[in-house]
């Protein structure tokens, strides 16, 4: 019983952290650039492409943050994680 319990809070807290979620990044309230929304998924993207590389982008940590947006899919990409709200 206790397991099984446990087990269903820890699927909705995860539910809950990868839903849409509104974020902000450098103090700004991040805003869909395609539609306007305000509702973003979180992902994650590997920055360590010999594109990137050559680009100059290796200083991110090879991780970018991806933001998609709820209503229209746009995704916007970040090198500094955005703060969830
Ligand atoms: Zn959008």
């Amino acid at each position: 019983m206790g397991i099984w319990n446990g087990l269903k809070r820890a699927s909705r807290a995860i539910a809950e952290s990868t839903g849409p979620a509104k974020y902000s990044s450098g103090g700004k309230q991040v805003r869909c650039e395609h539609c306007g929304r305000d509702q973003f998924t979180e992902g994650n993207a590997q920055l360590n492409t010999a594109g990137m590389t050559f680009m100059g982008l290796d200083w991110a940590n090879q991780t970018a943050t991806t933001l998609m947006c709820h209503a229209c899919g746009r995704i916007h990409w970040f090198g500094i994680r955005p703060e969830r709200h």
